[in-house]
C-alpha cells in the first residue's frame, strides 16, 4: 500500500485529500509546516509527496529544495495557486516531478500520484477500465460501448471512470462532487444528478442505478 505524505496548511484542504487517498486505498499522513514535511519526507517511509508551496515555517520550495540537496529522490506533486504558476514551473528546475494548480479535481491529483509511483515501481499498469460492454481508455480519454466509440466530455469522462474504478460500490452524491468536480463545489448542487443522466443518455440507462437517499452505484451484470 503506497504510503502518501500530504504537506498542507489548510485543514479543509488538507482532509479532503486524506480522506480521498485513503478512498482510494493509499495510506497518507498530513503535516501543516515545512519543517514537519522535510523531517517526514527524510525518514524515508514514504512513497510520494503532496506539497503545498505556501507553508509555514519553511515554503515548499524550500523544503523541495532541501530535499534534493539532501540527496533525497522521493516523488513531489506541488500543489499552487493558479495564479502563481509561472512561479511554480521554475520551482519544478529546483526537482520537483509535478504540480497542481489549485483548486484540482481530485481524480486528477490521484491520477498523477498514480502515475509518479508507478514510474518509480516500473509495475505494469492498467491503462483501459472495463465494465459490462463500456470501456475507458485512460491514456487516448477514448470511451466505447459494445465496440463503438462514444463522445465523452472532459467531466463526463471522469464521472464514468469514477464508478468504473469503484465497481459495486455505492458513491454519494457527495463522494461523487469531491472527487469528480473538486472542494470548491456547492454541496447543495444537482450536478451530479444532471451528469449521471448525460451518462445514462450516452451510455445506457441501465449501467447507473440509482440507491434512494444515497447516491449512484455501477449495474452488476445481474441487474442487466
Ligand atoms: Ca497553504
Amino acid at each position: 500500500m503506497s504510503t502518501i505524505l500530504i504537506a498542507e496548511d489548510e485543514a479543509r484542504i488538507a482532509s479532503f485529500i486524506e480522506k480521498g487517498l485513503r478512498a482510494a486505498g493509499m495510506t497518507p499522513t498530513v503535516v501543516g509546516d515545512g519543517r514537519a514535511a522535510y523531517d517526514y519526507a527524510m525518514t524515508g517511509g514514504f512513497d510520494l509527496v503532496v506539497l503545498d508551496i505556501g507553508l509555514p515555517i519553511m515554503d515548499g520550495f524550500t523544503v523541495l529544495r532541501q530535499l534534493r540537496e539532501a540527496r533525497n529522490d522521493i516523488p513531489v506533486i506541488i500543489l499552487t495557486a493558479r495564479d502563481s504558476i509561472t512561479d511554480t514551473v521554475a520551482g519544478l528546475s529546483g526537482g520537483a516531478d509535478d504540480y497542481m494548480p489549485k483548486p484540482f479535481r481530485f481524480e486528477e491529483l490521484v491520477a498523477r500520484i498514480r502515475l509518479r509511483l508507478r514510474e518509480t515501481d516500473r509495475a505494469p499498469e492498467a491503462t483501459v477500465l472495463r465494465h459490462g460492454g463500456l470501456s475507458l481508455d485512460l491514456r487516448s480519454r477514448r470511451a466505447d460501448v459494445d465496440g463503438r466509440n462514444v463522445e465523452l466530455s472532459a467531466r463526463e469522462f471522469a464521472l464514468a471512470e469514477t464508478f468504473l474504478r469503484n465497481p459495486g460500490q455505492v458513491l454519494s452524491r457527495e463522494q461523487l462532487l469531491s472527487r469528480v468536480w473538486g472542494y470548491d463545489f456547492d454541496p447543495g448542487s444537482n450536478v451530479v444528478d444532471v451528469y449521471v443522466r448525460y451518462l445514462r443518455r450516452k451510455l445506457g440507462g441501465e449501467r447507473f442505478v440509482t440507491v434512494r437517499g444515497v447516491g449512484y452505484r455501477l449495474a452488476e451484470s445481474d441487474d442487466e
